[in-house]
């Protein structure tokens, strides 16, 4: 990385009243995200979430089947806890997600179906600040959601979406990358940070079959030092950091 880390992030863009958050598994925004998306629906924003899977091969003890229907309800639950009441599962296979004109068009069918100004998503990147290795779901959805924003506004891409009845919006003015090693924009935490703890909290099976520790300590803690981490570039406010790519 050639800048500096202390520089400092710019305000959020908030002249938008609709947003789109596009990940893989159930989770995944709740681990840094879901402070931003508090602060949002509190000031009448409307938000919903878009899952590529359901996040059946998530928990080692756990089969798909009876895995699956456990997770949607956990994410169900999550996102109620920062005013989210809208949430897709696109049914992609969890673990095995393939970007692709599939993936593309499942993505940008539910874009113009949410007619977003803003659209969000996970780091699309190999690595996590180049030290951890991350997943080809992560990779898979991000990417194809930078490009599905795009697609999204092209009749001729894919046609059979507008034969369904869903007509082309372009009215996504960005595309926020969350988890990005190269953030450019940051959101104030402060209001929204208990109910992202609670949110995380709602994911009690996978983070007591992920770590053994107590859920309330590590959810709390994790998220108290992200959002502190963050705020060193954002006037010390506890902060949630995106990379905003606009269109
Ligand atoms: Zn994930």
């Amino acid at each position: 990385m050639s800048e500096p880390t202390t520089r400092q992030l710019q305000p959020m863009p908030d002249d938008w009243q609709r947003a789109l958050a596009v990940v893989a598994h159930p989770d995944d925004l709740e681990y840094g995200c879901a402070a931003a998306i508090a602060s949002w629906t509190d000031a009448g924003r409307e938000v919903c979430y878009v899952l590529a899977t359901r996040g059946e091969a998530g928990i080692d003890t756990l089969e798909p089947a009876k895995c699956a229907p456990l997770r949607e309800r956990e994410q169900r639950a999550s996102a109620a806890v920062v005013g989210v009441s809208e949430v897709d599962f696109l049914g992609h296979a969890d673990g095995v997600i393939e970007y692709g004109p599939a993936l593309r068009r499942d993505i940008a069918a539910a874009v113009r179906r949410h007619r977003p100004e803003l659209v969000i998503t996970l780091n699309h990147r190999d690595t996590w600040g180049g030290t951890y290795w991350n997943t080809p779901d992560h990779v898979a959805v991000g990417r194809a959601t930078l490009d599905a924003a795009g697609d999204a506004g092209n009749r001729w891409i894919f046609p059979e979406l507008v034969e369904r009845g869903l007509e082309p919006w372009n009215g996504v003015r960005w595309v926020a990358v969350a988890g990005s090693d190269s953030p450019t924009h940051a959101v104030d935490a402060t209001a929204g940070l208990e109910r992202a703890v609670r949110s995380l909290l709602e994911h009690r099976t996978h983070i007591e079959a992920l770590t053994g520790e107590d859920p309330e300590a590590y959810a709390r803690g994790l998220l108290t030092g992200f959002a502190e981490e963050t705020g060193k570039r954002f006037g010390n406010r506890p902060a949630v950091a995106f990379e905003v790519f606009s269109r």
